[in-house]
This record gives structure tokens, C-alpha cells and sequence, in this order.
């Protein structure tokens, strides 16, 4: 917080401090998915010990115009009272039961419900899961080895699509981290994304080993990276006409950029999609459904195997219903409006003062690419000034707004950001500009 904010102490990093000492005793690098641990952008990881509305609050008391949204899930703002409650009530009738639940069946439906290509679905517990079973069983259903998956595209940490290495037309994957097998990897073709020539190029070499090409609907984890138009239908045609599935990732998109995901925006019909973080509620329930035909090769229908002991756990899937029932039109219109108004400002201040940069959408997920040029792949996406965003990133986090702590990530607005909120991302805009403009490349 700022001088300006009275009441506030800047930079009371104490406890958090302390919490982390703490936690790197106890865990590797002290958290429990990497990015949370501010490696690339430095300084003390906030411990977060409350949040509601747009708002989070350090252990230290600090107060955050929350720009992350838990990765997501929080599209109606932490702590809605509906999902609070929905929490609540199912709590106190049991948290697991390890039998079918009434819950699964009407999370499943509104699923259902929202996306038109959706017939089937099966609950699972994190995205990661949700991606692995869906590849699982386009293999299964296709009786074909090789995947297709885009560079910059991330669809959680499954062996087979840590595969990232490479450019070019059908670029065999190499391992991108140590442990996962060259076996494992040699099966999936990274392709650069936005690029219908390369798709095209490794279906005419490789069309009847592929058993699906997996795609962010809108790639949101190299920053915000729209897909052109005409590239998810171009990979719509391209599968069906080689007989391979379109497995599209709704993770991050889903019920998020509209009541029906990407799929509400361009109508563009996957064979299968996964669903994780706003249907989750912000609780750990994930999903994968699809075409009914191929669902129902699934056990126990069919012999794709795939289980899990809390799948369908029933107050996680009362908080994702909630989440979602919470949503309506006006919600969506709101992280509309929201994402442009943050774009706009944040833009305009960098433009301010003088730093070359994209202000880039994809639906209403929003980021800032430090570059000259648009960023249509994981290529440019990397080519930014990335070194300005430490300093960028601090000094809105200095002045009470949390940003995601990486340039390669989207920025997730919510709906219950307000005025108070936006005045306090205006009034620390202006100092993020002006330290990414003073920020020093570092020497080769
Ligand atoms: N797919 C996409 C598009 C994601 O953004 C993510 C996570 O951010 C995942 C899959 C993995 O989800 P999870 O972190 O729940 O395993």
C-alpha cells in the first residue's frame, strides 16, 4: 500500500516472510504449484489468509485488488455469499461419500446445458486429470499413438504434453522436463499455434497415426493469444477429415469468457473439451465430457480405464454449481466490461510512459505483452521484453493490486470489482509503467 493510503503499511512483508521460511523447510521451493513462488518477478511470495469480493488480504494485513482470481475459478469475486452457503450446506451432510451423489448429476446437466457439444461428461479432481483422460480416451477411441499439441499451450502437467521443444512443421517433441520419458513425449507433435500450414503439414506426413490434436480454445498461458480466425475451424475440418478427435481445452476459458466457454464465442464444435477451474467453484473438481459416443467408451461403458476416489465429491460439485448458477448475463457482462476497462488502463499508462507494448485479449482473459508487435505464438509471446516485468509487477503489488506473478500469464478479472477497485489500479498504473520503463535489460 501506499504512502497515500493511510492506515496501510507499503511494504509489510514480515509475516509472509516468516510463513515462507517456514514452507521452504517443508516443501520444495516452498509452494505448491511453481508460479506461486515469484521466482520470475523476485521478492517475498504473499501468504494469503483472506479473500472476498475483488479483494485479498496477506498475512501481514495487507489488501489486494486481486487481478489473479485464483487462477480463474473466482469469476463472481472471492467468497460469493451463494457459494459460501452452497459450501455450507453440503458440508454439513458429509464431505465424501465415495457413492454416486445427486450433486454430480446436476453439475453434469448445467455442463450439458451451456455447451451444445457436450452430451457426456465425467467429473474429475484438477485440469490435469481432466486433459489426461481425454487424450486417454481419443487414443482409445481412435486406436492411434501420436497427438498433436501447440507450443505455448499448457493442459497441466501430463507427461505426454509437458512436450513443448521445437518449431516448425511437425517437430517431433522432445522432453521438456527431466522425467518424462523420450517415450512418452515422442508421441506428441508440438506444432506452433495459429499455424494452420504446420497442422496441415503433419497430417499429410503423420494423418493416420494422430488420434487428436489438443488445443487451448484461446491460448491464455503464454499470455493472452486469441486464436485467428478461421484456426480453431481449420482444425476442426483438418480432424474430422483425417479421423482424428479435436480435443479442445476449456480449463481457463470455460464459463468464463461467456456462459459457454470459447465454444459461446465461436460455435466452433469440439469431439471433446475439458472444464476445470469456474465449474470447480474454486473448490478441486475438474471435468472432460464430449461426444456421447466416444464418452461412452469409458469404463465402466467401455474399456477406456479412468476412476478417482473423490471424483464428484459432493461439496466441491456444490460450489461449482453455485459458481455457476451465480453467473448470469450480467455477471458475464460485468468481466466484459471489467477486462476492457483494465486493458484500457493499464494500456493507456504504458503508452504513458513510452514502453512498447500489446494490450492483448482473448475473450475477456487479458495481458500485456512487453513487444513492438502483436503476438499471434509462443514464439513472439517469448520474444517480449520480459525483463520489464519484475518491475512492472512489483510496483503494482506495492501499491495493493496482485497481478499474476509472470509475463506469461493471462490476467483474470472478476465481476465484483467495483469503482474503489479500479481507482486503485489507476492510481498504481501509472507507477508499473514508469518502472517497466526504467527497467534495465540485463547483459547477455
Ligand atoms: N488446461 C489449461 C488450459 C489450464 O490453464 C490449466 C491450468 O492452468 C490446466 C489445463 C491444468 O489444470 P490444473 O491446474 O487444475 O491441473
Amino acid at each position: 500500500m501506499t504512502a497515500e493510503t493511510p492506515g496501510k503499511s507499503p511494504n509489510a512483508t514480515a509475516r509472509s516472510a516468516e510463513l515462507f521460511d517456514r514452507a521452504l523447510a517443508v516443501t520444495p521451493g516452498g509452494v505448491n504449484s511453481p508460479v506461486r513462488a515469484f521466482r520470475s518477478v523476485g521478492g517475498t511470495p504473499r501468504f494469503m489468509v483472506r479473500g472476498a469480493g475483488a479483494h485479498l488480504w496477506d498475512a501481514d494485513g495487507n489488501d489486494y485488488v486481486d487481478l489473479v482470481s485464483s487462477w480463474g475459478p473466482m469469476i463472481n469475486g472471492h467468497a460469493h455469499p451463494d457459494v459460501v452457503a452452497a459450501v455450507r450446506e453440503a458440508a454439513l451432510e458429509g464431505l465424501s461419500f465415495g457413492t454416486p451423489g445427486v450433486g454430480e448429476i446436476d453439475l453434469a446437466a448445467e455442463i450439458i446445458r451451456r455447451v451444445e457439444p457436450v452430451q457426456q461428461v465425467r467429473l474429475v479432481n484438477s485440469g490435469t486429470e481432466a486433459t489426461m483422460s481425454a487424450v486417454r480416451l481419443a487414443r482409445g477411441f481412435t486406436g492411434r499413438s501420436k497427438i498433436v499439441k501447440f507450443a505455448g499451450c499448457y493442459h497441466g502437467h501430463v507427461d505426454s504434453l509437458l512436450a513443448d521443444a521445437g518449431s516448425g512443421v511437425a517437430t517431433l517433441g522432445l522432453p521438456t522436463s527431466p522425467g518424462v520419458t523420450g517415450a512418452q513425449a515422442a508421441d506428441t507433435l508440438v506444432l506452433p499455434y495459429n499455424d494452420v500450414e504446420a497442422v496441415r503439414a503433419a497430417f499429410a506426413e503423420f494423418g493416420d497415426q494422430i488420434a487428436c490434436v489438443i488445443t487451448e480454445a484461446a491460448a491464455g498461458n503464454m499470455g493472452a493469444v486469441a486464436p485467428l480466425p478461421g484456426f480453431n475451424a481449420a482444425l476442426r475440418e483438418i480432424t474430422r477429415s483425417a479421423g482424428a478427435l479435436l480435443v479442445v481445452d476449456e480449463v481457463m476459458t470455460g464459463f468464463r469468457v461467456s456462459a459457454a466457454g470459447w465454444f459461446g464465442l465461436d460455435g466452433v464444435a469440439g469431439d471433446l473439451y475439458t472444464f476445470g477451474k469456474v465449474m470447480s467453484g474454486g473448490l478441486p473438481a475438474a471435468a472432460f465430457g464430449g461426444r456421447a459416443d466416444v464418452m461412452e467408451l469409458l469404463a465402466p461403458s467401455g474399456p477406456v480405464y479412468q476412476a478417482g476416489t473423490l471424483a464428484g465429491n459432493p461439496v466441491a460439485v456444490a460450489a461449482g454449481l453455485a459458481n455457476l448458477r451465480a453467473a448470469d448475463d450480467a455477471v458475464y457482462a460485468a468481466l466484459d466490461r471489467n477486462a476492457a476497462r483494465l486493458g484500457d488502463l493499464v494500456g493507456a499508462a504504458l503508452t504513458e510512459a513510452g514502453v512498447p507494448h500489446q494490450v492483448a485479449f482473448a475473450g475477456n482473459l487479458v495481458s500485456f505483452f512487453f513487444s513492438e508487435q502483436p503476438v499471434t505464438n509462443f514464439q513472439q509471446a517469448r520474444g517480449q521484453q520480459a525483463w520489464r516485468f519484475p518491475a512492472f509487477f512489483n510496483a503494482f503489488l506495492e501499491r495493493g493490486v496482485y497481478p499474476p506473478p509472470s509475463a506469461f500469464e493471462s490476467w483474470f478479472v472478476n465481476a465484483a470489482m467495483d469503482e474503489a477497485a479500479f481507482e486503485r489500479i489507476a492510481e498504481a498504473a501509472p507507477h508499473a509503467a514508469a518502472a517497466a520503463a526504467a527497467a534495465q535489460e540485463p547483459a547477455a
